[in-house]
């Protein structure tokens, strides 16, 4: 079965609760960029699709970075003079500083504080801060929790260790027809936020599964990996292999209720960019297109000059443009199966693009070849569909001249891309069109 079939074929509400099932079960894990949380999420998404699980050893140079030291963490509390864990670790991980290092102390208020991280412009929620490159510790709790610490002694401990370890990331290959190749990578360091990052590990779980059941041109590359080092180490360690990727998208921020939004890659046209967004033009829902910028998630690293790769990020509401970002509020509630499922089937429309996207040369090019004789022009007027699948034969007929693929027609015919490939298999058919 190829993916324009399986598409047909999808259950949504079924992908939907599925994926938000896997963020489910992977949500109360504390990862960060290293350690036995993003070891533990790995083993989680290996039971599902059966991962190379890669493990870099800290101090490994990586162009002008190093993979860090290892990070573990089993437990961490603030305790009041009463002996009462008023910041507990147990309760919500993101209520330590991410990379924090090792303390047992008591100390006042005053000191205590100048660890302490809140959000006073939304008093209930826990912010979510790491620490990787600079080595301290400290704790995020809620703003009203803060402003109700009295000036007392406190007892603070982190059972935490930052040592030489290693850097773990997964990766997933499905060999398609041919070499070149299709990267999809997530980043899946985060702890427990869902959309930022769970529903993109969620998606690249599924799709991985997916996929490897299908019949498919290209081959397939799905990363999941720390953020920002992950995509540098696997870039420095995989260099040689690099010109295969032809096409490539960053998967995060797919759960929640706003609409579709797609950064373009560094090159701004490239085939996934003009497949992505011919995608989302006649999806009939809003979307949104930003242009390349080098902030944002691993793209940055794909898009560097020295590797310039076509990849591009599919997200729904971009990062920091909703208050829930880095905070306890991107939780379960945040993050929806329909939404999810959503985002799903748009990564696969995209995928059914690239897969079909080809040039033809027209047999027949001086003048309009007689499509009624061919039994291809239809027989009664005024049926809409049988209007437009002819408008689509024609452009393709016309656009056929060896320059333009079939997503290039679409684009320029403002027409959907399967009418486009519909059309194209039709004239294949009867010789008027010849693939090159
Ligand atoms: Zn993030």
């Amino acid at each position: 079965m190829n993916i324009a079939d399986f598409k047909k074929k999808l259950n949504l509400d079924e992908v939907g609760r599925n994926m938000y099932q896997l963020v489910s079960e992977l949500y109360p894990i504390c990862r960060s960029i290293t350690g036995n949380g993003f070891r533990q999420t790995l083993k989680m998404i290996k039971a599902r699709v059966p991962l190379e699980i890669h493990e870099v050893p800290s101090g490994t140079p990586v162009f002008d970075w190093t993979v860090p030291k290892e990070w573990n963490i089993n437990d961490a509390y603030v305790k009041n003079s009463k002996g009462e864990r008023i910041i507990d670790f147990k309760k919500s991980n993101l209520h330590v500083v991410s990379y924090s290092t090792p303390i047992k102390a008591k100390m006042p208020l005053a000191e205590l504080k100048q660890h302490l991280f809140t959000l006073p412009e939304h008093p209930d929620w826990i912010p979510y801060r790491t620490s990787y490159y600079n080595e301290t510790w400290g704790f995020c709790l809620s703003h009203k929790q803060f402003l109700e610490l009295k000036d007392e002694i406190y007892e603070v401990y982190i059972d935490a260790s930052l040592e030489k370890g290693h850097l773990t990331y997964g990766e997933y290959f499905i060999k398609g027809q041919n070499t070149d190749e299709v990267l999809i990578s997530c980043h899946a360091c985060h702890p427990s936020l869902c959309n930022d990052n769970l529903s993109g590990v969620a998606l690249v779980t599924f799709l991985a599964q997916c996929l490897s059941a299908l019949s498919l041109r290209y081959s397939y590359r799905f990363l999941f990996i720390p953020g920002t080092i992950g995509s540098i180490t696997w870039l420095c360690l995989n260099e040689a292999y690099v010109s295969k990727i032809k096409h490539g998208l960053v998967a995060t921020l797919l759960g929640d209720t706003g609409h579709s939004a797609y950064k373009k890659s560094r090159q701004g046209n490239a085939e996934i960019d003009k497949a992505v967004m011919c995608m989302l033009k006649h999806s009939g829902l809003n979307y949104k297109i930003l242009d390349f910028s080098p902030y944002g998630y691993d793209e940055r690293q794909f898009c560097s000059p020295g590797f310039n790769l076509p990849v591009g990020c599919l997200m729904r509401t971009p990062h920091g443009q909703f208050p829930e970002y880095h905070t306890s509020a991107d939780n379960l509630d945040f993050v929806k199966p329909k939404y999810l499922a959503d985002s799903f089937f748009k990564y696969l429309a995209v995928f059914n693009i690239l897969e079909n996207n080809r040039k033809y040369l027209n047999q027949n090019p001086k003048c309009e070849p007689q499509l009624g004789k061919r039994g291809l022009y239809r027989l009664i007027g005024g049926q809409e569909n049988a209007k437009l699948n002819e408008l689509a034969m024609l452009w393709v007929l016309n656009l056929s001249d060896g320059s333009h693929s079939l997503l290039d027609i679409a684009e320029r015919a403002n027409l959907e891309f399967d009418l486009i490939k519909n059309a194209a298999a039709a004239l294949l058919k009867h010789g008027l069109l010849e693939e090159l």
